[in-house]
């Protein structure tokens, strides 16, 4: 059997060659001539690869596996209709991202001494990341507000759990003008009842507090990068963004006024990538009635131990020990390094080999 495998997946193409024909490939190169003449069978992608009817028609893909939580570079609807079964790797680097929401807010704290204990965090979106967020920023001390109309109907409707008590259910835009902190953590979507695209937009964020500090972790077009540039001097703003408007096309004029910006890796710990190299080959084996020996994955996952509260006690600390583990503020330097690059193309394959290029980086929290 030809497996086709995204590059930059740790350890899945390994275990996989136990079994099958693994065929390595660079994530925006790959093409359905390729899968047609290789008789691939099955394909491993991060969101760099489109998989749609362009990608796929005509040829022996009957599985198809992302390595990220996001799937808007997936068209589901043709899978299914195709019959090709999916799986994504949701929640796998869920703790990689709260990691980076928790970095970002303790370097805004000791950057603009802002008092945490009298700060107020809005999450929008109370799914995998958001639910981490939440927890984590109240062992910092942070009051609590979210916000997640879908979330919110399912527990109305007796489907979902409730929100727990720390946290207060907060509508949009009111979020906005009662937080201090904004995080959101939702899907890019453009259609239904809660449509994502630039839910962030002009008319919202004119209601941003003085001095908020704005993370920006989720996707790309979730947030209108033109309003949140006009409204950062007018609101003292401070801006953490990872994640981009036509990737790897950034805006560099955003870029310029952030407090952190970095290449869309808040998610990039070593960690969530083994779990999500881990969820991809469960799924594998399962569809494909095939026995890998996955006890080196297993190995290393072992050695991700979860934080208890008394480690977020002191912020000081705390902070030293993610500037060291993340290194958040050194991707930060080098992704500033873009700005002195002048030819677009340029610019858009340095983003990528940041990205291509990222260090193993474990998880503390
Ligand atoms: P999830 O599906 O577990 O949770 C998303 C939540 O958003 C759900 O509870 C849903 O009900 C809610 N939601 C949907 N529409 C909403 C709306 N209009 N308003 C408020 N809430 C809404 O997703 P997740 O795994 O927590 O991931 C969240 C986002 O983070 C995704 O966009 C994902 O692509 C992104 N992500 C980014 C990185 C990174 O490296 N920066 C890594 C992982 C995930």
């Amino acid at each position: 059997m030809v497996v086709f495998c995204d590059e930059q997946i740790p350890f899945l193409s390994e275990l996989l060659k136990q079994k099958v024909d693994v065929v390595l490939f660079s994530g925006r190169k790959l093409s359905n001539t390729e899968l047609l003449k290789s008789n691939c069978e099955a394909l491993f992608v991060r969101s760099t690869t489109k998989v749609n009817s362009s990608l796929l028609q005509q040829t022996k893909v009957k599985f198809v596996g992302t390595a990220t939580s996001g799937i808007d570079h997936i068209d589901v609807d043709y899978l299914k209709s195709k019959d090709i079964y999916f799986v994504d790797a949701k929640g796998s680097n869920a703790n990689s991202v709260a990691e980076y929401v928790v970095f970002s807010i303790l370097h805004w704290h000791f950057t603009n001494q802002v008092e945490l204990s009298a700060s107020t965090i809005g999450i929008i979106g109370f799914g995998n990341i958001g639910k981490i967020v939440a927890k984590y920023s109240n062992y910092l001390g942070l009051k609590v507000l979210i916000n997640d109309p879908p979330l919110k109907e399912l527990i109305e409707s007796g489907l979902a759990e409730k929100f727990q008590d720390f946290c207060e259910y907060c509508e949009f835009p009111e979020i906005i003008k009662y937080s201090n902190i904004i995080s959101n953590h939702v899907p890019l979507t453009f259609s239904g009842k809660y449509p994502t695209y630039y839910l962030f937009n002009e008319n919202n964020l004119s209601l941003l507090q003085e001095g908020t500090l704005f993370i920006h972790t989720s996707r790309g077009g979730v947030v209108k990068e033109k309003s949140l540039i006009k409204l950062k001097f007018d609101k003292n703003l401070s801006l953490v963004v990872d994640v981009w408007e036509n990737e790897p096309q950034i805006n560099m004029n955003l870029l310029k006024i952030c407090l952190i910006a970095t290449p869309h890796i808040a998610g990039y710990s070593f960690d969530g990538k083994l779990r999500g190299a881990k969820k991809l080959v469960d799924e594998f084996q399962k569809f494909f009635g095939i026995k890998i020996d996955t006890s080196v994955l297993e190995q290393e996952l072992s050695r991700y131990k979860p934080a208890e509260k008394p480690f977020f006690s002191t912020h000081s600390k705390l902070y030293q020990q993610l500037k060291e583990s993340r290194q958040i503020l050194d991707d930060f330097e080098k992704f500033k390094k873009i700005l002195e690059i002048d030819d677009l193309s340029e610019k858009s394959k340095y983003f990528d080999f940041l990205r291509k290029s990222y260090p193993i980086r474990r998880e503390i929290l």
